[in-house]
């Protein structure tokens, strides 16, 4: 029988995990479809409650459903979605709908693809922003055990409230005991801050296609340090572009959207599915 998938949104036009996910079901030659809800948020709760029943094995959240997705999960739900508060993955596990943040796995395996010889125990990691996808990747670096994470925000009160979920969170899980040393600075020390930074995150919706540049001075950043944006519309940033100037690594935000997409192919299809060029190529194209 023909597995189905959906990615469940309110719109849901603009998602490019259609393009992603049918790659790779040709690629592997999966007898399943993915394809598009458009649901509105007061219909989310039902529209989960008859996933099964209308034959999906799972799906994907996208905005604004991610949050309230976890609430409505309450306990069926593992910790890299207790750690964002949200949830983008879901699957049937015992009869039962469970949920998960697969951006946390997006986030590491992106940087670690790109370059497999970084080591994030090295140094700080300054995160700029403490949005949702912050929270991903702050949880991101506590699993990979950066000794000193600095969140710099706009909204100090923001990021101080993901450092306390956080660190909470953090002390119930195996081999988290030893936290990483979270702090939190205001947005106007954003340019002072990357001294000594083993790595530096833009995690704001700051350089993305219609929102504002990010400025930022990567004149005290090191040069050995790797500059990563999560932004990927446009692919290279104006942070990205400044970086390679100075001399830095960078990764770019694609591989985040691409890898945070196999832990859900996986567990829906049963095959892990390879983040290659060809995709990449696949994606950016729907992207033009
Ligand atoms: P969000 O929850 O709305 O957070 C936005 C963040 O940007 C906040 O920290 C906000 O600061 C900051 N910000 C916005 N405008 C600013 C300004 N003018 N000056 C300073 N800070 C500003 O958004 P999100 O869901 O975290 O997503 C953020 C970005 O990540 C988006 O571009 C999204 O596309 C991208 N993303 C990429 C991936 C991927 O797979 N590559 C995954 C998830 C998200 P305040 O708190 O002060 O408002």
């Amino acid at each position: 029988m023909t597995k189905k998938v959906a990615v469940i949104g309110y719109p849901v036009k603009h998602s490019l995990s259609p393009f992603l996910h049918g790659y790779w079901l040709k690629k592997y030659n999966i007898d399943g479809e993915y394809g598009l809800l458009e649901v509105k948020p007061e219909d989310l709760k039902g529209t989960l409650a008859r996933l099964e029943s209308d034959g999906y094995v799972g799906c994907n959240l996208t905005i604004p459903h991610k949050e309230e997705a976890y609430r409505i999960l309450g306990n069926n739900t593992g910790i890299t979605a207790h750690s964002v508060g949200a949830v983008n993955t879901i699957y049937m596990q015992y009869g039962e709908l469970w949920g998960s943040n697969s951006d946390v796995y997006g986030f590491v395996q992106n940087i670690l693809n790109s370059h497999s010889d970084f080591d994030f125990t090295k140094g700080k990691a300054v995160v700029l922003g403490a949005g949702g996808a912050a929270r991903a990747v702050v949880c991101g670096l506590i699993g990979e055990k950066v000794p000193e994470i600095i969140i710099v925000n706009r909204t100090v009160e923001k990021a101080e409230k993901v450092k306390e979920d956080l660190l909470k969170i953090s002390d119930h899980v195996d081999g988290w005991e030893d936290n990483s040393d979270i702090k939190v600075v205001h947005w106007d020390e954003r340019n002072e801050i990357v001294k000594d930074a083993n790595i530096l995150v833009n995690t704001t919706s700051l350089g993305m296609k219609g929102q504002p540049e990010l400025d930022i001075s990567l004149e005290n950043i090191p040069k050995n340090a790797l500059v990563n944006d999560i932004v990927y519309n446009p692919l290279e940033t104006k942070l990205l572009k400044n970086a390679m100037e100075h001399g830095n690594f960078v990764v770019d935000g694609l591989g985040m959207l691409l890898y945070q997409a196999v832990a859900g192919f996986e567990m829906w299809f049963g095959i892990k599915p390879e983040v290659t060029e060809d995709l990449r190529e696949h994606v950016l194209s729907q992207m033009k």
